[in-house]
């Protein structure tokens, strides 16, 4: 049954791939958070919500690989269970974060590194709405690979693409409770698809499948390149819920992924 659906869906992607060859980079514009946050007179800055390591990265592709992460602040999604809700939340957080000029960031993150495989793992909230201070950065870490984090709503800048080692998008579902419209952006995804980006998906149920296999097929994404991870901010809470889903992952010829900090660490901020 899943390999004649599989049959059909190369068909398609093929077709698809043919199709959007050129529109690569979309351009669609950034909201007007991002012209709050990146720009203080001319020199570049970011709004940092923190930046902490050595530490090892621990979702997703990389996980289990050493990284120091730049988390910026902002984000244009609410989503219900976000674990970073201190990277956005101007409510319960007003002090989510501080302007940084890039070279002072450059710093701070060169001198957490330990090596030359160290990956440098720029997250958020999400790091797209400060697409032009990340331009100014990028150049400044040339000696190690820069992972991005993105949700999947905002295109890539062809500079930042060029500077970037691997994207890691992660698509919210219905589950995150935000709007289908603002969550999710089908030119932004098969932008990212067409990059050859990871995506990971958090899940808790069965039920969130259906969806993530609409998104899989509609963008002509490999399976090898999904990973799901488990929802849960404590240790035995996500082996739970990884018990409960492994099996459709498993099934799909998808990925699972623990989150590495929180067996490690549990619900510590910071690691
Ligand atoms: S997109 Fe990510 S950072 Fe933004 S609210 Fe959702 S989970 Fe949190």
């Amino acid at each position: 049954m899943f390999a004649i659906r599989q049959s059909g869906l190369t068909q398609h992607c093929a077709m698809s791939a043919m199709e959007s060859s050129t529109k690569k980079y979309v351009g669609e514009s950034v909201d007007s958070i991002s012209q709050q946050v990146s720009t203080q007179g001319t020199t570049p800055v970011l709004r940092v919500n923190e930046i902490f390591g050595p530490t090892i990265q621990g979702e997703g592709p990389d996980a289990g690989k050493p990284a120091v992460f730049l988390r910026l602040a902002r984000c244009n999604l609410t989503c219900e269970w976000c674990d970073t809700r201190y990277s956005w939340d101007l409510e319960s957080y007003p002090e989510i974060g501080s302007v940084m000029d890039v070279g002072e960031i450059a710093e701070r993150l060169k001198r957490e590194v330990v090596s030359d495989s160290t990956l440098i793992v720029v997250t958020g909230g999400e790091p797209l709405l400060q697409t032009k201070g990340l331009e100014a950065l990028v150049p400044l870490l040339y000696d190690n690979a820069i992972a991005f984090e993105t949700n999947g709503t905002l295109p890539p800048s062809k500079l930042l693409d060029e500077w970037c080692s691997h994207w890691t998008v992660s698509p919210k579902l219905e589950n995150s409770g935000v709007a289908k419209e603002l969550r999710y952006r089908p030119k932004v995804l098969e932008t990212f698809a067409e990059m050859g980006a990871a995506f990971k998906f958090v899940a808790w149920e069965s039920e969130s499948f259906d969806e993530i296999d609409e998104i899989v097929e509609t963008h002509c994404i490999e399976p090898a390149s999904v990973w799901i991870m488990p929802e849960g901010t404590e240790g035995d809470m996500l082996c739970d819920v990884a018990r409960v889903i492994v099996d459709d992952v498993i099934s799909r010829g998808y990925n699972l992924s623990m989150r590495h900090q929180v067996l490690i660490w549990g619900d510590t901020r910071g690691v």
